[in-house]
C-alpha cells in the first residue's frame, strides 16, 4: 500500500520511519507546509532502507499522494508546556481546513487517519470536512494510552506488555478512562493474575498507573519537548491494520453514533480495524464508575466539537 503523511514533523516522521522499519507500506510519501522540511525528513527515512525493507521513501506536494491507501494527517502545532489538547483546538482546526481538501482531491480513495491534537475533535473535524463517511476516518485516539495502559501495568506484573488485553478508552487526553474492570492478562481477570503473581493491584499501585497513563505526555513535554516515538509506531500498527486487512482490535477513535447515551461523538472504544477502515465498534462491560467517566468523557467531547463552528 502507498501511505501518504501530511505533516512531517516529529509525529509524522516518526510514523514514516516506523512504516519504512516495519515494511508496512511500498510507497511512503510526506507532504508539509515546508518542503525542505520534509525532502530532508524523507532522505534521512529513506537512508534507513538498506537496514530494513524495500520502499520507496520520498517527499512530494499534494498531487504526490495520487494512489495512496492511507494518508495520515500530523499537520499542525505541538502541545506547549502546561497547555492541554483542547486548547490546542482551534490552532489546528484551522491547519485542517488548508489540508483536508487537498487531500481529498489528491486521494480521493483514501482512508484518512488522523494523528494532529486534540486527536479526538480532530477526527470530528476531518470526518465534518472530508465529507467521508466516519469509518473512514480514524482518530489515533488512544492508541497510545493503550499502549501506555499495558505497558505500566506489564511492568507491574512483570510480563510482556502484549500479554495484557487492556483498553483506554474516551478522550485521547485528560478525561481518558482506564477500564480496568475489563482488563486480563492472559485470558485471567487483571486482579486474579495480579494476585496469583504476588503483585496485588492495591488503590495505590492503580492510582500510579492511573497518573502514569494520563500525565505521561506531559511528562514527556517537560523532558523533550513533545512526544513522537510511541505514537509513530502506534500509527504504523494501525496503518497494518488496514493495508493487510487484519481485522486487528485496536483502540481508535471515529464518530460514533451513540456512546454512553452521547450521540455523534469522536471517541476511543476498541474497534475491529481492516481494509475498509473500522469494520465494527466494541463495547467493554464497564462498572458503574468506569461508565460514569466514559460518559462524562463523550460528553466534553461533544461539547466542545458542538463549539466549534467549521
Ligand atoms: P511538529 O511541529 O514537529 O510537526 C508539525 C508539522 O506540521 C510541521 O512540520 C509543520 O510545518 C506542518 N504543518 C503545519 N501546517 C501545515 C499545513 N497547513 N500543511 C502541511 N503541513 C503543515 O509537531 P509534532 O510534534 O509532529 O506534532 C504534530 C501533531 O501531532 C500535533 O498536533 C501534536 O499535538 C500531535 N500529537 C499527537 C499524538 C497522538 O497520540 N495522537 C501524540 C503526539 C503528538
Amino acid at each position: 500500500m502507498q501511505v501518504g503523511i501530511v505533516g512531517a514533523g516529529m509525529v509524522g516522521s516518526a510514523a514514516g520511519y516506523a512504516l519504512a522499519l516495519q515494511g508496512t507500506a511500498e510507497r511512503i510519501v510526506l507532504v508539509d507546509i515546508d518542503d525542505k522540511l520534509a525532502r530532508a525528513q524523507a532522505e534521512d527515512i529513506a537512508h534507513a532502507v538498506p537496514f530494513a525493507s524495500s520502499v520507496q521513501v520520498e517527499a512530494a506536494g499534494y498531487d504526490g499522494l495520487a494512489g495512496c491507501g492511507v494518508v495520515i494527517i500530523a499537520a499542525g502545532v505541538s502541545q506547549k508546556p502546561g497547555e492541554t489538547r483542547l486548547e490546542l483546538l482551534s490552532r489546528n482546526a484551522e491547519v485542517f481546513r488548508a489540508v483536508i481538501g487537498e487531500v481529498r482531491r489528491a486521494a480521493p480513495d483514501a482512508i484518512l487517519l488522523i494523528a494532529s491534537n486534540p486527536a479526538d475533535v480532530m477526527t470530528d473535524v476531518a470526518t465534518r470536512l472530508s465529507g467521508l463517511p466516519p469509518e473512514r476516518v480514524i482518530g489515533s485516539g488512544t492508541i497510545l494510552d493503550t499502549a501506555r495502559f499495558r505497558w505500566l501495568v506489564g511492568q507491574h506484573l512483570g510480563i510482556a506488555p502484549q500479554s495484557v488485553h487492556a483498553y483506554v478508552l474516551g478522550e485521547h487526553g485528560d478525561s481518558e478512562v482506564l477500564a480496568w474492570s475489563a482488563a486480563r492478562a492472559g485470558s485471567v481477570e487483571l486482579r486474579s493474575f495480579a494476585a496469583q503473581v504476588g503483585a496485588p493491584l492495591t488503590q495505590s499501585v492503580c492510582e500510579r498507573i492511573d497518573a502514569g497513563v494520563r500525565r505521561a505526555a506531559y511528562t514527556i513535554i517537560e523532558g523533550k519537548g513533545a512526544t513522537w516515538y510511541g505514537i509513530g509506531a502506534g500509527l504504523q500498527r494501525i496503518v497494518r491494520a488496514i493495508a493487510r486487512d487484519e481485522a486487528a482490535v485496536l483502540s481508535v477513535s471515529i464518530v460514533t453514533h451513540e456512546v454512553e447515551g452521547v450521540s455523534d461523538v469522536a471517541l476511543s472504544i476498541p474497534r475491529v480495524v481492516g481494509a475498509s477502515g473500522v469494520a465494527a465498534d466494541l463495547f467493554p462491560e464497564l462498572d458503574a464508575g468506569e461508565h460514569a467517566a466514559l460518559k462524562a468523557s463523550a460528553q466534553i467531547l461533544k461539547d466542545t466539537s458542538d463549539a466549534l463552528t467549521l
